[in-house]
């Protein structure tokens, strides 16, 4: 995997977030597969073999978690 660099965070998100709406780079998540709190502004993109562009875990590669991995952290105050 190649890890890219977008130069506007904010615009590369909307263009390849896959849910509406769009997430803002402060908002915050836990990412349930690390189950850290990320904050969206340190995501990481990287190029997958088939050219997909992956919004991933700020703690990628170490986590596999990619976008869709990423929960309100609301859902998981006890
Ligand atoms: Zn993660």
């Amino acid at each position: 995997m190649e890890e890219v660099h977008p130069k506007d965070k904010q615009a590369f998100l909307e263009e390849h977030y896959p849910f509406t709406p769009v997430v803002k780079l402060t908002d915050v998540f836990v990412c349930i597969h690390c189950r850290e709190v990320i904050r969206v502004a340190d995501y990481k993109v990287f190029r997958w073999s088939n050219g997909f562009l992956a919004i991933c875990c700020p703690n990628a590669p170490a986590c596999d978690g990619t976008v869709i991995d990423w929960m309100p952290s609301d859902m998981f105050d006890q």
